[in-house]
């Protein structure tokens, strides 16, 4: 059995784009439009000879109803079968409640959590990701999934501690 990374977050984080990038997939799943991708996707990522198993998920932005719901059911069923998560947020949004509402969802769930700050392309990393340390989960560890900067350093570091 492989080891199960779970990729969390609010929708529009760029989730479904770190899961193309870890899993080389080319059969987009990255929508345009806030929380599209509805269900879990499953895909393989190999990081230095070491194969794992990526779960992307739709999204969790709290106070959900209808299919925000089952959206966010599923996110939590991710959590719940993953060894890791990685928890994404907007380095261009900044820190928001729904952050606030899943940190303290991962927080109940005693998930080793790695926090990643993305779209850190345009923003000044010092200033942007200062606010992500009060989440309490520890390093913020800067990418930009769209180019794939910031995830080599992220995911040896996710190996490191497997
Ligand atoms: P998801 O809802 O969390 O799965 O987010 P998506 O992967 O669908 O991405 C939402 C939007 O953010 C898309 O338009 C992506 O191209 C964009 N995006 C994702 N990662 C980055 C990034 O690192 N930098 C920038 N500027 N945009 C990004
Ligand atoms: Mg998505």
């Amino acid at each position: 059995m492989l080891p199960v990374i779970a990729l969390v977050g609010r929708p529009n984080v760029g989730k479904s784009t770190l899961f193309n990038r870890l899993t080389g997939r080319r059969d987009a799943l990255v929508a345009n439009h806030a929380g599209l991708t509805r269900d879990r996707k499953y895909g393989e990522a190999e990081i230095d000879g070491h194969k794992l198993l990526v779960v992307d998920t739709g999204g969790i932005s709290g106070g959900e109803a209808g299919i925000d719901a089952v959206m966010a059911q599923q996110s939590m069923q991710a959590i719940e079968e993953a060894d890791i998560v990685l928890f994404l947020v907007d380095s261009h949004a900044g820190l928001t409640p729904a952050d606030a509402m899943i940190a303290d969802q991962l927080r109940i769930r005693s998930k080793p959590t790695y926090l990643v700050a993305n779209k850190v392309d345009g923003v000044n990393p010092d200033i942007a990701l200062a606010p992500f340390y009060e989440l309490g989960i520890g390093d913020v560890f800067p990418t930009t999934a769209t180019q794939g900067r910031g995830v080599r350093t992220l995911m040896r570091r996710v190996l490191e501690d497997l």
